[in-house]
């Protein structure tokens, strides 16, 4: 089959590798209608997580399942999927308490990150414990909101259900790429009064003006003085980070108010990163930083897209053939032509 495979620092190539194989008899195989590119894979493509070479990337897909071990009963070959970012075997106790990326017996539960786990930017993918990770993706529900839902739909709602918001707060998010972008549509669900946009690529502020009341372009002005004067001086209730930089972490703990929270998914690999004490110290601050359990958030969103009050597919902007994934990075990376998510069917 045809995958997209790491080689190093902004070399992605195209190749013939060998066809996707179930792990088990608990396993399946989706034959991948589409995947996409995060920013999590940046990090991968600017050499910024370690990545063994010939590792086949990507951690966004939707399919058909093609085949299915002899212990699966509930998934069935044909059926149209959505396979979540993170996957866990389902029986530990992690996986249970609704936190796979915890799971005491997968040894790999992200997609695409090693060849534990081959990821989804192929012809074909294989899924552990098919029973509890696959989900059925509801007739209702476009391939579109259905691809986005696999990672980024689910990850903004966990960073606005994180940042603790009321009715009437207000909320800050840190980076308008498309996971900050769903994250300030899923904070809008909350009603908080003032919902402040940052970034600093224009039209990813244009983006953000659709569910944003202020959108602050932070490579033009003093965005913590800004935030102050929306705030009327206090800060921001909730402060959600959404880009994942040493800078950004730190802006959001100037932009808190006093006993205020920041909800952090924004992926900074640093065990060295300087967590700022004393400021948290005085404020006292909340912070929540994980990764997204994609399933259980999944009932709910299906549910939200299907009402129409959430709107994932708008983000969908570029669509490229798998063998132009080379170029589809290089688009996404340099967030040219107004790029937020690219499409990539095998
Ligand atoms: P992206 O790279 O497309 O977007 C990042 C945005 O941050 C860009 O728009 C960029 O202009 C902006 N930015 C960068 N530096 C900035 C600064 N100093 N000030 C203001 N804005 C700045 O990525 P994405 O796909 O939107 O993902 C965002 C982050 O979320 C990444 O770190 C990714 O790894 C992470 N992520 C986490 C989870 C999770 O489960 N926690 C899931 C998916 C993605
Ligand atoms: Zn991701
Ligand atoms: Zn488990």
């Amino acid at each position: 089959m045809r995958a997209v495979v790491w080689h190093g620092a902004s070399d992605v190539r195209v190749e013939r590798v060998a066809d996707a194989a179930l792990f088990d008899d608990r396993s399946a195989l989706v034959r991948v209608e589409a995947s996409s590119i995060c920013g999590s894979d940046l990090h991968l493509y600017h050499g910024l997580v370690p990545v063994i070479p010939g590792t086949i990337l990507g951690h966004e897909g939707i399919g058909t399942v093609e085949e299915v071990g002899g212990a699966v009963r509930r998934v069935r070959p044909g059926q149209r999927v959505l396979v979540p970012a993170v996957v866990g075997c389902g029986e530990c106790s992690s996986c249970r308490e609704s936190y796979v990326v915890g799971c005491e017996q997968l040894v790999a539960k992200v997609f695409g990150v090693s060849p534990l786990l081959p990821g989804a930017q192929a012809e074909m993918v294989a899924v552990p414990a098919a029973e509890f990770n696959l989900r059925p993706i509801p007739a209702e529900v476009s391939d579109e909101d259905a691809l986005l839902l696999t990672d980024i739909g689910p990850t903004g709602f966990y960073a606005a259900r994180n940042a603790d918001i009321r009715p009437g707060d207000s909320v800050v998010v840190v980076g308008c790429g498309p996971v900050g972008l769903c994250a300030l549509q899923s904070a809008a669900l909350f009603s908080p009064a003032q919902l402040i946009a940052v970034d600093r690529v224009r039209d990813r502020l244009e983006a953000a003006r659709r569910f944003a009341t202020h959108v602050l372009d932070a490579s033009a002005l003093d965005v913590a003085a800004a935030v102050r004067e929306v705030t009327a001086g206090r800060g921001a209730d909730a402060v959600i980070e959404a880009v994942g930089s040493t800078e950004t972490m730190r802006l959001c703990f100037e932009l808190v108010r006093i006993g205020g929270t920041i909800s952090v998914v924004g992926v900074l690999i640093r065990d060295d990163f300087p967590f700022p004490m004393g400021t948290a110290l005085l404020k006292d601050v909340t912070v929540r930083v994980g990764l997204v359990n994609v399933g259980h958030f999944l009932p709910r969103l299906f549910g939200l897209v299907r009402a129409g009050r959430l709107s994932l597919a708008p983000l969908v902007t570029h669509r490229f053939a798998l063998e132009e994934a080379p170029q589809a990075y290089r688009l996404f990376d340099t967030r040219a032509d107004g790029c937020l998510k690219v499409w990539l069917h095998p």
